[in-house]
């Protein structure tokens, strides 16, 4: 299954360059072209699925298991300090590419990768009707 109008799919079928890291049958790994960080990568899924939300089960499972894998590895070959596994779904959620993929992102001390959020403050009452409405409606 393949988009035509996806750039990962493009990348995938080899009509645009990348550097590939990694390849399995599920999966190819490629640098990021604006990477966070030296060694930032994607996971890629060689079919095409828009998220999170369309991914199967057995493919996200795979997806954070080879995570597991290459983190582990890269980490020493990079000499980085930590990774960050990064998976945006949506645009409001920075999704720009709708293809899913997993980032994988070295971190390094003092590094300016940029990434988390402000943290708020858990309301204890809306913290609790949340846990009643979740509790309701989940199946
Ligand atoms: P998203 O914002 O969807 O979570 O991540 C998309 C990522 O794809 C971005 O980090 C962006 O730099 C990367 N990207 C976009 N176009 C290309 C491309 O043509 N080649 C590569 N290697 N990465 C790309
Ligand atoms: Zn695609």
């Amino acid at each position: 299954m393949r988009d035509e109008n996806c750039i990962f799919c493009k990348i995938l079928a080899g009509d645009i360059p990348s550097f590939k890291v990694y390849e399995d049958d599920d999966f190819m790994v490629i640098l990021d072209a604006g990477p966070a960080t030296r060694g930032h990568a994607l996971i890629i899924p060689k079919e095409h699925y828009k998220d999170l939300y369309e991914l199967p089960e057995e493919l996200a499972a795979k997806a954070f298991v080879l995570g597991k894998k290459l983190i582990t590895k890269l980490t020493g070959i990079l000499g980085c300090d930590g990774y960050n596994l990064v998976q945006n779904n949506g645009a409001v959620a920075g999704q720009t590419v709708g293809h899913f993929h997993l980032h994988l992102i070295p971190r390094y001390e003092g590094d300016d990768a940029g990434l988390g959020w402000h943290m708020g403050s858990l309301d204890a009452a809306d913290a609790a009707a949340l846990i009643d409405q979740i509790k309701e409606e989940m199946d």
